[in-house]
């Protein structure tokens, strides 16, 4: 069967598959609009990152190499991002990492702010960090782990291959809302209470016309 591969400049955020998964208008207002806007919870969630990142680049506890805010991408998919975490296990079924002995397995590690969700949004950017490693890797990545800041736990997320057939097919309607620069129309749901562009969304007086226009419009008459 026919693989599409996507050039790099073609590569879409990763991050971007919780927003699509949340609300695809708000996908589309921050990667197609550029618009962006920090609530309460993102500014909680960039600190809460912050901390993440800020600690040293790799260690190696017994038998796990770590590696903090490391890069991750996917031709196939035409994504790219950065895990928070990635846990190199020591593992004979594992492949080989440069200048060290053995073989290992990545494991992707996600933080977030909050308690556990209701909804598979976490967990669809996890495993959407496993396909990239498992490319990037040539090896199977069957699980991941969610951290959550609230409980102070780390769920085990397995990758099933319904998880990645859901990705992927996320992944492949953001490709194509993308390439025709398309943003959904307004769709009020309770998400819209919880959403940091409610206020650039206006999800009750833009009906039918894109943001920008909306803002271009009250500017102009202003
Ligand atoms: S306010 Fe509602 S419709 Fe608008 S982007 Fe947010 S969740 Fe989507």
């Amino acid at each position: 069967m026919f693989m599409k591969v996507y050039k790099q400049d073609e590569y879409l955020m990763l991050s971007g598959i919780q927003h699509f998964a949340f609300c695809k208008r708000q996908w589309a207002l921050i990667h197609i609009e550029n618009l962006w806007q920090d609530n309460y919870h993102t500014a909680i969630g960039n600190v809460f990152h912050e901390k993440v990142h800020d600690a040293a680049s790799a260690e190696k506890r017994g038998n796990v190499i770590i590696s903090r805010a490391m890069p991750v991408h996917s031709s196939t998919l035409g994504i790219s991002g950065e895990c928070d975490v990635v846990e190199f296990h020591l593992d004979k079924n594992g492949v080989k990492i440069k200048g060290r002995e053995g073989t290992y397995i990545p494991y992707p590690i996600e933080y977030k702010k909050g308690a556990p969700k209701k909804t598979d949004i976490d967990i669809l950017q996890l495993v959407a960090q496993a396909m990239c490693l498992e490319e990037m890797f040539c090896c199977d990545v069957n699980r991941g782990y969610l951290f959550y800041g609230q409980t102070r736990h780390r769920e085990k997320i397995e990758v099933t291959q319904k998880l990645k057939d859901k990705v992927t097919d996320i992944i492949q309607q953001m490709h194509m809302l993308f390439k025709r620069g398309h943003t959904p129309k307004v769709k009020p749901s309770k998400s819209c209470s919880l959403c940091s562009l409610n206020d650039l969304c206006l999800p009750v007086l833009c009906k039918n016309k894109s943001a920008r226009e909306y803002i271009e419009k009250m500017i102009n008459e202003g």
